[in-house]
């Protein structure tokens, strides 16, 4: 399929649709200058992905070292949301989403303007990072700023015990009640978005299962392959940014021709 016929169905999807959820992963946000993990030039490009895991995080001095500096050039970085951040925030505005099921830990959905209450992070979040000693939380901007200083390895200024960022590791367990709400959500939508997810990371990749098992259509936006790119109604490889805000402004265009929204 090329691009503009792409770009033509998705809207005339999203048009048809009534709760539209959006599944969303690292590829979103490379636009943004936060690399993904297994695009090319991603962090596991760099980094061992073995090093990355919860256990080897709270035994091993020279994985907290490695993850700190990942990081550092990662999540502790003042990114913006990008135009396909944007352009979800927008389909929230046309009354089309009902909620965004995200893998990404970097809060640039709600910094797009979308309530929090309607983006289900199934990682959690790098906003905060607490202390696996006393409990101790603090802001990353702060964290960053030790980061930026100079500091490897920050520790708790109450206890120096270890510090960890409230994202979820690989071998931690998901949020159980995000999970649930999201697989609710995901098996009730009538249109499920994916957007730069290689959706190899489980069980955050079941849920765009779950939507079409439950019967909704599935639009695919990424730049590389998926295991569910047969399931999908539309594919499309490109980059998330422009994709989506041509999409929606498919979207905006017809309704604004007097074409009304949901009468395709
Ligand atoms: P992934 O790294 O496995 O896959 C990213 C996909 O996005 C790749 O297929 C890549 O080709 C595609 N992509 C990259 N840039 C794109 C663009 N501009 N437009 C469209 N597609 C693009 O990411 P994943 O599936 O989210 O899984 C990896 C894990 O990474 C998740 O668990 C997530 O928590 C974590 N992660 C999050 C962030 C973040 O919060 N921004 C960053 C890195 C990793």
């Amino acid at each position: 399929m090329d691009l503009e016929t792409g770009i033509e169905r998705a809207a005339g999807l999203i048009k048809r649709s009534h709760r539209v959820v959006v599944f969303t992963g690292a590829g979103i946000s490379t636009e943004s200058g936060i690399p993904d993990f297994r695009g090319p030039g991603g962090i596991w490009s760099r980094y061992d992905p073995e090093d990355f895991t919860y256990q080897r995080f709270i035994s091993s001095d020279s994985a907290r070292i490695k993850h700190w500096e990942m990081i550092k050039e990662t999540f502790a970085i003042e990114a913006s949301p990008n135009p396909a951040h944007i352009a979800i925030a927008e389909l929230d505005r046309l009354g089309k989403l009902d909620c965004i099921v995200t893998q990404n830990v970097d809060n640039l959905h709600q910094k797009a303007g979308v309530s929090g209450k309607k983006v289900f992070e199934l990682h959690g979040n790098t906003r905060w990072i607490k202390c696996l000693g006393c409990g101790q939380r603090y802001p990353m901007s702060e964290i960053s700023q030790r980061l930026k200083m100079g500091e490897a390895v920050p520790d708790c200024v109450k206890c120096h015990g270890i510090l960890k960022p409230d994202a979820v590791f690989f071998g931690e367990t998901l949020p159980q009640d995000v999970l649930n709400d999201a697989i609710a959500h995901s098996q009730s939508c009538d249109l499920c978005i994916v957007v730069g997810s290689t959706l190899l990371v489980y069980p955050a990749a079941y849920l765009p299962y779950y939507a079409v098992q439950a019967g909704a259509k599935l639009i695919i936006i990424n730049l590389g392959e998926t295991p569910m790119d047969a399931e999908a109604s539309v594919l499309i490889a490109g980059k998330a940014g422009e994709v989506l805000s041509r999409i929606i402004e498919k979207v905006k265009g017809s309704s604004n021709d007097g074409g009304a929204l949901g009468a395709e």
